[in-house]
């Protein structure tokens, strides 16, 4: 048996007795916990490469993190409604393929939500709602329509004072693609990239089957409910079950809708799966925010896109092309 357990972001693999084996490191970045698996005959080419995986991530963190005081991200937040700030060309397209995403997902994944992100601390303590009047003066600073990106300048201006952008939602399916590419660029013939959940794949496991993910419910977390081939894919799950704060005994997760400003609620857990795990990670949130229907309805409208989504009562709801094997 060679298959991959995904438990909220912990991968349980089991080893097979081949020449080629699995190599695999666990770490936290980007405040998150990361595992790399590599293929490999030998042990010290492994490590060196995941060893590049970690630098990789290290360099995206000090250019999109928000929380770094001298990233190109904190320039931009720090410069709101006062100037245009010159960004590498790999920010402003990061900028530009997230503003894309968010046309095609009606608005609901917009990394101009950061503007509000303030006045929720998702810390698991329990505080008061903000008022509805903070609320609503914070919200008309979220849009990302008004990003101005001028791509002959190269430079992101935020007119609002008080407007931020944050990569909460793409980052990590973002990394996880560019230590895909560097990976494979450098000759890792298979692995898997993890970035607590957001998983991006290529190549084969040691015995030539491909990946298998099994999902499991958050309502029930000890059994898996179905398997999946990774192949070359990338499959991210987003849920409010990590980080969520309680108000009056209620539950609100991290994933906010920009048009209210409040954390969306109905969907416990979305997972996508596309090519690259950037889209799948943007898309994810996205249809958390959209609710079950339209959320299914537009990933069944795009191309080489499949989801899966959990309703806050536990039920599962699947697009067209996802067949659930129900007797794992
Ligand atoms: P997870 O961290 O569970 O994988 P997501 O990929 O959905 O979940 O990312 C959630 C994070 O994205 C939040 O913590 C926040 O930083 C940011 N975020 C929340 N709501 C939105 C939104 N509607 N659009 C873009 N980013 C968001
Ligand atoms: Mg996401």
């Amino acid at each position: 048996m060679h298959k991959i357990i995904l438990l909220w972001g912990s991968l349980l693999i089991l080893f097979s007795s081949h020449a080629q084996q699995l190599f695999q490191k666990k770490f936290q970045k980007m405040g998150s916990s990361f595992e790399i698996t590599v293929v490999d005959s030998q042990e010290d080419r492994a490590l060196e490469m995941i060893a590049l995986a970690i630098e990789e991530i290290d360099r995206i963190e000090r250019l999109i993190s928000s929380w770094q005081l001298t990233s190109e991200t904190t320039q931009i937040n720090q410069n709101a409604g006062l100037k245009a700030v010159v960004v590498s060309k790999e920010l402003l397209e990061l900028i530009s393929r997230a503003n894309i995403i968010s046309d095609l997902v009606y608005g609901n994944f917009d990394i101009s939500y950061a503007s509000i992100d303030h006045l929720w601390n998702f810390n698991g303590k329990e505080v008061e709602l903000p008022s509805e009047e903070i609320l609503q003066k914070t919200v008309a600073k979220i849009g990302y329509k008004k990003i101005q990106i001028d791509t002959d300048q190269q430079t992101v201006f935020l007119p609002q004072k008080g407007m931020k952008i944050g990569f909460g939602a793409i980052g990590k399916g973002y990394a996880a693609d560019r230590v895909k590419r560097l990976l494979i660029s450098k000759g890792v013939k298979a692995g898997i990239v993890n970035a607590s959940g957001d998983m991006s794949a290529w190549g084969k496991q040691p015995n030539g089957d491909p990946w298998q993910i099994g999902l499991v419910n958050p309502m029930n977390k000890n059994k898996v409910f179905s398997w999946f081939s990774l192949n070359e894919n990338a499959v991210v799950t987003s849920g409010d079950y990590e980080r969520y704060l309680t108000i009056a005994g209620k539950r609100y997760g991290h994933i906010i809708n920009p048009k209210t400003g409040k954390p969306s609620q109905g969907v416990i857990s979305c997972t996508v799966f596309a090519p690259k795990a950037e889209l799948a990670d943007a898309l994810a949130t996205a249809i958390f925010v959209m609710g079950i229907d339209l959320g299914i309805d537009l990933i069944n409208k795009l191309p080489n896109i499949e989801a899966l989504m959990i309703d806050d009562a536990g039920k599962i709801f699947t697009s067209k092309n996802i067949d659930l094997d129900e007797t794992t």
